[in-house]
C-alpha cells in the first residue's frame, strides 16, 4: 500500500519540513533567481522587491474565544509579509465553503476579515469563492495571499544595523542572526492554541485565556523605527520552539534561551501541565520573535512595551557560538536542548 499524508505532516514541525523538502521543493524550488526564493522557506518570498506570501487557514471550530477563521486568515498573512520588514499593501481572499454552512456564520467571518483588514490598514482587493459538496471539506477554508513593499523605515533600520556590524541582506531573513544578537519575544505565548484547544475540547481554560490573534505590522514598524532589527518571525505553528530552531538552523548559529524570561501566563501553564503539552510548542497568532543587534535590544524592547500588543515583551535569549542548536537555560537551573517539535501538539488551529 502506498504512503498516505498524515495530519502531523501539516503541523509546522519537523515532519512538515520533511514533506516540503522532499516532495515540494524538489519540483518548485530549483533555479529560482529572485532575491528571497522559495527554497529559503522564509515567511514570505521577494520578487522584484515585492514581498509575497500565502497561507491557507483551516480551524475548528470556526469561531473561538478571541477570534475566528476570518481574523486569523487576515492576520496570518499580514504578519508573514510584515516579518520580512515590508509594509503589507493588499490581500487576496479565496473562500472554499462546504455546502450547508450557515449564512450567519459565513457573514460573521467575512465581517471579521473586514474588521481586521481595517485594523491592519491592509485592504482585501481580490478574491474567489467556491462552494463544494458536503463532506468535501470541513465547513469553511480561507486562503489569503498578501503583497508588501520595501520602505524607507526598513532602509533606515538596516543602516542602524550596519553601524554595529556587517549586514549583507536587504530583508529581515531567518538566516540573518550572528553571534551576540539578542532574541526578543513580543509577549505572552501559547494563548491562541490553548484557547482554541480548550474551547474545542470543553476543558474550560478559555474563560481566562483568549486567542492572541492580531496584526503585528504596527509593532514591526515601531521596532524598525528604532533600528537594529536583523530578523523577525511569527511563532505560529510549532510555537516558539519551532521558531527559534528555524532561526538557529538557517542562521547556522547557536541560541541560548532563558526559560525564566519567556512570558507564559499562569492559565496557560496550568492548562499545559494538565494536558501534558509543552507551552513552547503551541501556536500563536499575534506575536513576533525578533533578532536585534545587542546595542539596540534594550531600546527596541522599550518601544515594544509601549505598544498594546507588546506589553509583556522580553529579551529571551541570544545568539552564541558556545552552543549548537537551541539550548534552553531552564528555570530549575539546568540546561536542555530545545528540539524542533515533530508537529504542533494542537491540530487545526490556524
Ligand atoms: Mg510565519
Amino acid at each position: 500500500m502506498s504512503d498516505k499524508i498524515k495530519l502531523a505532516q501539516g503541523a509546522g514541525g519537523a515532519l512538515m519540513d520533511e514533506l516540503i523538502k522532499e516532495k515540494i521543493l524538489k519540483y518548485f524550488g530549483k533555479d529560482q533567481k529572485n532575491e528571497v526564493p522559495l527554497s529559503m522557506l522564509d515567511d514570505a518570498a521577494v520578487v522584484d522587491d515585492i514581498v509575497f506570501s500565502t497561507d491557507s487557514h483551516t480551524v475548528q471550530p470556526l469561531i473561538f474565544p478571541g477570534g475566528d477563521l476570518g481574523s486569523i486568515s487576515v492576520c496570518g498573512t499580514v504578519n508573514d509579509v510584515s516579518v520580512l520588514g515590508a509594509k503589507p499593501l493588499a490581500l487576496s481572499a479565496g473562500f472554499i465553503i462546504e455546502e450547508g454552512l450557515s449564512v450567519e456564520t459565513f457573514e460573521h467571518i467575512v465581517k471579521s476579515m473586514s474588521k481586521y483588514a481595517k485594523i491592519a490598514g491592509v485592504p482585501i482587493v481580490t478574491g474567489d469563492t467556491k462552494v463544494v459538496e458536503k463532506g468535501a471539506i470541513q465547513e469553511f477554508m480561507i486562503n489569503t495571499s498578501g503583497i508588501g513593499k520595501r520602505t524607507q523605515l526598513l532602509e533606515d533600520n538596516i543602516s542602524v544595523v550596519k553601524e554595529y556590524r556587517s549586514f549583507k541582506n536587504r530583508w529581515l531573513l531567518d538566516s540573518n542572526l550572528v553571534k551576540g544578537d539578542k532574541i526578543i519575544l513580543s509577549g505572552n505565548i501559547s494563548e491562541h492554541g490553548i484557547a482554541l484547544l480548550s474551547f474545542r475540547e470543553g476543558y474550560g481554560f478559555e474563560t481566562a485565556i483568549k486567542s492572541d490573534v492580531a496584526p503585528i505590522n504596527s509593532l514591526m514598524e515601531r521596532s524598525l523605527g528604532i533600528g537594529g532589527v536583523v530578523s523577525a518571525k511569527d511563532p505560529t505553528r510549532g510555537g516558539l520552539a519551532n521558531t527559534v530552531n528555524e532561526l538557529s538552523e538557517k542562521s547556522k548559529i547557536g541560541l541560548i534561551i532563558e526559560e525564566e524570561e519567556i512570558p507564559i501566563p499562569v492559565g496557560v501553564r496550568s492548562a499545559c501541565d494538565m494536558l501534558g503539552i509543552d507551552a513552547l510548542e503551541i501556536g500563536n497568532e499575534g506575536k513576533v520573535v525578533l533578532g536585534v543587534v545587542e546595542e539596540k535590544a534594550e531600546e527596541v524592547l522599550k518601544i515594544l512595551r509601549k505598544h498594546p500588543l507588546g506589553k509583556n515583551a522580553a529579551i529571551i535569549g541570544e545568539a552564541t557560538s558556545s552552543v549548537k542548536g537551541v539550548v534552553l537555560d531552564t528555570t530549575i537551573g539546568g540546561k536542555r536542548i530545545l528540539h524542533k517539535p515533530l508537529g504542533d501538539p494542537v491540530p487545526r488551529i490556524c
